[in-house]
């Protein structure tokens, strides 16, 4: 097998991991970089941390109906490392080297500086959960965020535009 062969196993394998069966359609674009897909969905094609940093990278190898992965590093009670989860919202699918217990609490942060992502609120679904938030735009915009909850496997999540919610998912 040849160089280039293993790396286009390589990247059949990193590609497509989203469980749900969305068509996509770009055409309708809202602000943000955020795509409505034709099933209603919304994806994110840009995100970032407390300090500028873009969490999608878009050569990245994990992808979910052909989008790039958001990158978190994520700290639970006994181990750490970079789980990449779905830009769609909704669907809960993603890649990484660790898994926490359901209900563990984490410590979600950029895995360029290891910046904690924001509390936004509590969540509620577990002790100590809380909603922490990324944000849509470089200019950190509060109120135009993607958050979620730290409590691992919690799906509560939401995308809003100046406070508005887009989509959110309880
Ligand atoms: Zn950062
Ligand atoms: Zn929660």
């Amino acid at each position: 097998m040849n160089q280039s062969d293993a790396n286009d196993r390589m990247r059949a394998r990193g590609t497509d991991g989203t469980t749900l069966d969305i068509i996509v359609d770009d055409s309708d674009s809202l602000p943000h970089g955020l795509v409505r897909l034709r099933s209603g969905v919304i994806a994110v094609t840009h995100v970032y941390c407390p300090n500028g940093h873009n969490l999608i990278r878009e050569d990245s190898d994990a992808r979910f109906n052909g989008y790039p992965g958001i990158t978190l590093k994520i700290k639970g009670r006994d181990e750490e490392g970079l789980v990449i989860v779905s830009p769609i919202h909704g669907d809960d699918t993603r890649f990484g080297a660790v898994d926490f217990h359901p209900g563990e609490i984490t410590r979600v942060s950029c895995p360029q500086c290891d910046a904690e992502l924001p509390v936004v609120q509590e969540c509620g679904c577990t002790p100590g959960s809380r909603l922490v938030g990324l944000y849509l735009d470089p200019e950190l915009v509060e109120g135009s965020q993607v958050v979620l909850c730290n409590s691992w496997g919690c799906l509560r999540s939401r995308i809003t535009d100046r406070f508005q919610i887009i989509s959110r998912l309880d």
